[in-house]
């Protein structure tokens, strides 16, 4: 994909607590300090709290201020990399609602290391990229860009991409309401039943992937086709080797169909080509969709 010196997202919250640029020395101040305990002291006068409890919590490292890592020059690049992916997608799906008669709500890309904070609680990079509809984030580990080489055999920066326009695709269900009706559905059947749905929400989203990526095939940056040779193909190794079936097999040996929430590796890739092959709403009704091998 062609992207350097391309338009970056602005919705964009750094969260990996290191420095932007490569500073020969870190030299920016964060964390804790003495402000934190200012803030906090007043805060619980005001409210009438203990105020020693507080101070007990704020552990010595909090106290001490932090130096920020300089980032490496690699991590610098994945960043710009993921910024660029996010504004197109902010740019097609702006589009796609605005044809449909609807507004879009943009979604925020969260860069983070090791563990996040969320509206969906506490997680780790081991969940891979996720999306938060209670608060609208796309959640990303920036290391999964090696995971996906190295354990999934998914190289090259498309298959970067089709992650992140998954995860965006969740936040379109979220948009459309789509995500909700799902949930709702959860305490009214059993978990295999459930499971269903999960899979159908999850093939709608790599649908969504590849309907992004008709559109990106449209688009030129500085006179240039944005889409290079190979990438579509990087998208659908990455959505073949996510598979359930796939990496149930890898995990335990054997395959459990009723334990599926995102589908087979056939499922996944095909839902993705089938969006790369229309872009548009219409087919990419994955809840209504009889056969979804799309035989
Ligand atoms: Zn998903």
């Amino acid at each position: 994909m062609r992207w350097r010196g391309d338009k970056q997202s602005k919705n964009i919250d750094d969260r990996t607590g290191s420095s932007g640029g490569s500073l020969p020395s870190g030299n920016l101040i964060k964390g804790g300090g003495i402000g934190t305990i200012i803030v906090l002291a007043l805060v619980f006068l005001f409210s009438g709290g203990d105020l020693s409890s507080v101070l007990s919590t704020l552990s010595p490292s909090n106290d001490m201020p932090t130096v920020a890592q300089p980032q490496s020059e690699e991590m610098v690049e994945r960043k710009e990399f993921v910024s660029v992916v996010f504004a197109h997608l902010e740019d097609f799906w702006g589009t796609e609602f605005a044809e449909a008669g609807k507004s879009y709500q943009q979604p925020t890309m969260v860069f983070f290391s090791g563990n996040v904070q969320t509206a969906c609680g506490p997680a780790t990079s081991a969940v891979g990229p996720f999306y938060c509809p209670g608060d609208q984030d796309v959640y990303l580990d920036l290391s999964f860009m090696d995971e996906l080489a190295t354990d999934f055999d998914a190289s090259g920066d498309f298959a970067m991409a089709y992650v992140v326009a998954h995860e965006v695709g969740h936040h379109v269900q979220q948009q459309l309401g789509v995500s909700k009706q799902v949930q709702a559905l959860r305490s009214k059947l059993s978990e295999k039943e459930y499971n269903q749905y999960q899979v159908r929400m999850e093939l709608q989203a790599d649908y969504y992937a590849g309907a992004w990526a008709k559109y990106i095939e449209g688009q030129t940056f500085e006179g240039q086709p944005i889409l290079e040779i190979g990438d579509i193909d990087e998208a659908l190794v990455a959505a073949n080797s996510i598979g359930d079936d796939t990496l149930q097999m890898k995990a335990q040996g054997y395959v459990v169909p009723e334990r599926y929430t995102h589908g087979t590796s056939q499922q996944r890739k095909n839902w993705f080509a089938r969006g790369y092959q229309y872009g548009d709403f219409q087919h990419g009704d994955t809840f209504n969709a009889q056969d979804l091998d799309l035989k």
